[in-house]
Order: structure tokens, then sequence, then C-alpha cells
């Protein structure tokens, strides 16, 4: 068995060209701004991929970078002036933040209302309890592939690979949520016997950061696989499943890159676009 081939591209095209339309009809500026800390070359990458799917959605994109000199005290007065600025809608804290650098504390200062990443602790909160909020843009995303591609969850047997707070853990509560309705199983760095693990989920997700950590014997033949990790290497961007054996038992998989990737940047926007409605129907 081959198996099909889920297009991040494809579906962040469609949800872009979604974007740009409630944009385009939105009275006023919809400004989307990062917070740039340090000289990290990775983030330095994303932050200028995202200011280009900003302005290609039509959005005004605000860019503001502070040295890894800065403190503190300078980082959270960039982020308490664009709290304060009316024209921005939504706000990203490039993550991670130098050493010396609390960025929880950063993540906090954010306005909630502001928080295009779904990152703030009340955002987060209300996730667990199943309030509506902008939800982490990588799980959304992921949430958001499955859906395109008629994928169900409901009654699947879901293992998450990894319990970050920027993507493991918020996916599996959106999993097990009301509407998802998966069974989720969440893995990490300590879990006993992980193969016999992934080799029972209709649903795999693998968002540990360790390259091929899953090949074709960990899969059950015909499971949708996702692959969040991306590790860059000397040959390219390389992804946390053995793409070439996995592919042979899947019955579904996400390529690295081409995948999860693209629609992590996507629904940061379509996240702002949100904001901007929540702010609109606050007024
Ligand atoms: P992270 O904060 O380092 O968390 C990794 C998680 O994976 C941890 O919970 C860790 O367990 C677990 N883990 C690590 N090695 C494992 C192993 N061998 N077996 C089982 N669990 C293991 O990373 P993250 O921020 O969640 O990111 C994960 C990966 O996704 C990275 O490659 C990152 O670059 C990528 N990513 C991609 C996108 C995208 O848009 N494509 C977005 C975000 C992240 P412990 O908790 O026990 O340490």
């Amino acid at each position: 068995m081959t198996a099909r081939i889920l297009s991040g591209v494809e579906v962040a095209a469609a949800l872009r060209a979604e974007v740009s339309a409630a944009v385009a009809a939105h009275t006023g500026a919809m400004g989307l701004a990062t917070v740039l800390v340090g000289d990290d070359p990775a983030s330095h990458v994303y932050v200028s991929l995202k200011h280009a799917a900003a302005v290609a959605a039509g959005m005004v994109s605000i860019d503001r970078r502070l040295p890894a000199t800065a403190t503190q005290a300078e980082v959270e007065a960039v982020v308490d002036e664009l709290n304060a600025d009316p024209d921005v809608v939504g706000m990203i804290v490039q993550l991670p933040l130098p050493d010396g650098i609390d960025g929880d504390r950063v993540v906090e200062r954010v306005d909630p209302g502001k928080d295009a990443d779904g990152l703030h602790p009340l955002n987060l909160g209300r996730l667990v309890l199943g309030r509506p909020t902008v939800t982490p843009a990588t799980p959304t995303g992921i949430l958001r592939i499955l859906d395109h591609y008629h994928i169900a969850t409901v009654g699947a047997l879901a293992v998450v690979v990894g319990r970050s707070f920027l993507v493991g853990r918020p996916l599996a509560l959106m999993l097990g949520a009301r509407g998802a309705d998966a069974t989720v199983v969440q893995a990490h760095s300590r879990t006993a016997g992980l193969a016999d693990l992934t080799r029972s989920a209709d649903l795999l997700v693998v968002a540990a950061g360790t390259p091929r950590l899953i090949g074709g014997g960990d899969v059950k033949p015909g499971a949708t696989v996702i692959d969040v990790g991306t590790t860059r290497t000397e040959s390219g961007l390389v992804g946390d499943v053995d793409f070439a054996s996995v592919v042979e038992v899947a019955g579904a998989v996400t390529p690295v890159p081409g995948g999860v990737g693209p629609m992590t940047i996507a629904s940061l926007l379509a996240n702002t676009v949100s904001l901007a409605r929540q702010r609109r129907g606050s007024r």
C-alpha cells in the first residue's frame, strides 16, 4: 500500500485565500506584529516567512527586532507598546527567546486579545475548559489538514508523541475535545513501550524533534501519520518520520517539508482574523 500524501501546501493555500478575503472585507488596517529578539538564524527565517505571508494576505506587518543583549524590561516595553497600539490586531513573540530572558513572563505580558499564537495562559486555560478561544497555530493547522482530507477523528485512537506547550499538549487537548472526540494517548521521552503504542494508533502525530524516530514498523497499516518534526541538517529539513518506509504502511501521511509547516503560518494569519472579529464583537 502507498499512503495518500496530505499536502499542507494545498490546504494552506486554501486557508490563505480565505484569510485574504477576510482582510479585504475588514474595515481599517489589520496589523500583525512580530517581536524577534537576538540572532537565532532559524527564528529569523520563521519571522521573515510570517511577514511575507502577512503582507501577501493584505495585512500590515509590524516587525520589531531587538538585539540579543536586550534586557527583560526592554523586551516587555516593546510588548507593552504593541499592546497599546490600536492598529495591532495580533502579536507574535518569536520563541525561543535568548538565555537571560524569561519567555513565560514575556508571553504573559501579551494582551490575550492580541495573542495570535494562542499561547497566553488565559487562552490556553480557555482551551482546557473547552471555551471558545484562539488556539495554538501548529495544532490548529493539523486539525485543519485532517478536516480538509475528511479524516475522521471521532472514536479514533490518537497517539501524540511530544508534550510541549507549543504543540503536543494543546494538540492532545484539541483531539480529545468534544467535536474531535478522539481517544488520546500522550507520549513523551519517558514513555515505556513507545512502539507498541504507536502501532496501535489510528492517528499518529509525532512532535518530538527527533529525526526519523518513527519508521514503517512503528505504524499500524492504514493509519494516518502527521509529522510535525523539523530538524535542519546538511541535507535539508528532516522530519520525525522516516517517510520512505512509513509511506508503504500508512493510509495517509504528511511530508516534511510541505506538510504541517505551511499550515502553522496560515493558521497564525487565521488567528489574527479571529482576533479582529473578536475585537469588533466586543466593541
Ligand atoms: P520540544 O519542546 O523539544 O518538545 C519535544 C517533545 O517530544 C517533548 O515532550 C519530549 O519529551 C518529546 N520527545 C523527545 N524525544 C522523544 C523520544 N525519543 N521519544 C518520545 N518522545 C520524545 O519541541 P516542540 O516545540 O514541541 O517541537 C517538536 C518538533 O516539532 C521540533 O522538531 C520542532 O522543530 C517541530 N515544530 C514544527 C512546527 C511546524 O510548523 N512544522 C512547529 C512547531 C514545532 P519530554 O517532555 O519528556 O522531554
